[in-house]
């Protein structure tokens, strides 16, 4: 039965107390438990173990993709970046779509004994149908991943028709507009903003139409925030993420140089899109810092391979953010409460809040030790960042899982 004390930070405010957790669970929180084994000082937040519901671990039973990562590494680079809790995406080359394929992957990550929690998706492809448990599920829209992709909208919502009342995840880019720049010189301009912008209408319109729970992936397009801001105040059931990447990076930095690993997809967008991105994450327009860890290795990012890995610096990332005028009440929504909220219906471990009932997991970040970013010290098997060489202001001091210290 440890007792943590330190600055706790939750959705609610800030306060000096103590957290007492038994059996993997908090039972208390209070100013004054008892004698603490583990004090934080006031550099330091406690935030509610932190979850990234957009990772691509590409760990599945044929094995093909583990040079890039493994549901092993992934937890590593997780709990390194301060991350308790992840979801995993679906386009593996034996992609999760029906029962007995998410069970396949089910058992293979069961079978790994990981440290962190793994929420899994299943695909939407053309011609598949819900399982019959209740999990989250993936659309992709444009040809991102070998079959489960749509060639139209239409046919996408023909398969959508059947997933009535589901939690669905929308990658917004439209694939007819896909296919008409795809001569385009550069990739930003190949899949131009009125992709997602159409995109998003339509993943609105089907949200509301068979009353979906959704959820807009790596949101990065700041004229369609009006979209999303318009739909939430009608009552629509949306959400949004936004990545690391979208608020950091824009194409005034892309160079030659880095070029290849600065591709990913939806591509970066211009500086306008980027602050507007960082503000909706702010004000509330956007609900999750999700990171889209998608590893690929060095030498398939120089021959064009879109993403790229973040899950090692996710907590020294928030620290940036909290420079950026975040307070520590948004931090624990985009990044503990609201992920919690998004995995709920499908853990038995109660993620998000530092109040009892929830489970004992803390991410701990020291505000006033700075991180550089260095790629001997990450854990992701690709064995790179794009923030190499950049010094964010904090740190993560602290990660406990179920109430035991895990680094
Ligand atoms: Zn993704």
């Amino acid at each position: 039965m440890p007792l943590i004390e330190g600055r706790l930070a939750d959705i609610d405010g800030v306060r000096r107390a103590q957290i007492r957790i038994d059996d993997g669970v908090i039972t208390a929180v209070g100013p004054d438990l008892g004698v603490a084994d583990h004090a934080f000082n006031d550099d330091c937040l406690i935030f509610a173990g932190m979850g990234d519901i957009h990772i691509h671990a590409r760990d599945d039973v044929s094995g093909k993709e583990t040079y890039k990562e493994t549901f092993d590494t992934a937890a590593e680079a997780a709990l390194h970046g301060g991350v308790v809790h992840v979801a995993d995406m679906p386009n593996n080359p034996i992609a999760p779509i029906d029962d007995a394929t998410y069970a396949g992957k089910e058992l293979h990550l069961l079978a790994r004994r990981l440290p962190i929690v793994f929420t899994l998706y299943a695909g939407i492809g053309p011609g598949t149908r819900p399982l019959t448990r209740d999990i989250p599920y993936k659309a992709y829209m444009g040809p991102s991943v070998g079959d489960l992709f749509f060639r139209s909208l239409e046919q996408l919502e023909e398969a959508l028709a059947h997933y009535r009342g589901r939690a669905v995840s929308f990658h917004c880019e439209d694939p007819l507009l896909l296919e008409a720049n795809k001569q385009q010189p550069t990739h930003e301009q190949r899949r131009p903003p009125e992709c997602e912008l159409s995109a998003t209408r339509f993943a609105l319109a089907m949200i509301e139409k068979y009353d979906l729970t959704g959820k807009l992936c790596h949101y990065s397009v700041g004229e369609g925030l009006p979209l999303i801001r318009d739909a939430k105040r009608r009552g629509v059931r949306v959400t949004a993420e936004v990545t690391p990447h979208h608020v950091f990076f824009d194409t005034a930095q892309i160079t030659d140089a880095n070029r290849g690993a600065m591709q990913m997809n939806p591509p970066l967008r211009s500086p306008a899109d980027r602050t507007a991105m960082l503000e909706a994450l702010r004000d509330g327009t956007c609900d999750y810092l999700a990171t889209d860890h998608a590893p690929h290795t060095l030498a398939e990012k120089e021959k064009g391979v879109s993403g790229q890995p973040h899950l090692d610096t996710y907590g020294p990332f928030v620290t940036w953010l909290l420079s950026q005028d975040f307070t520590p009440e948004r931090i624990a929504a985009i990044c503990s409460a609201n992920p919690g909220t998004f995995v709920a219906p499908y853990q038995s471990d109660k993620f998000g809040r530092l109040l009892p009932g929830y489970v004992g997991s803390l991410t701990v970040l020291d505000l006033k030790t700075p991180t550089t970013i260095r790629r001997e010290d990450l854990k992701t098997k690709c064995g790179w960042s794009p923030f190499e060489g950049v010094t964010f202001p904090g740190s993560v001091k602290a990660v406990f899982l179920r109430g035991m210290q895990a680094t």
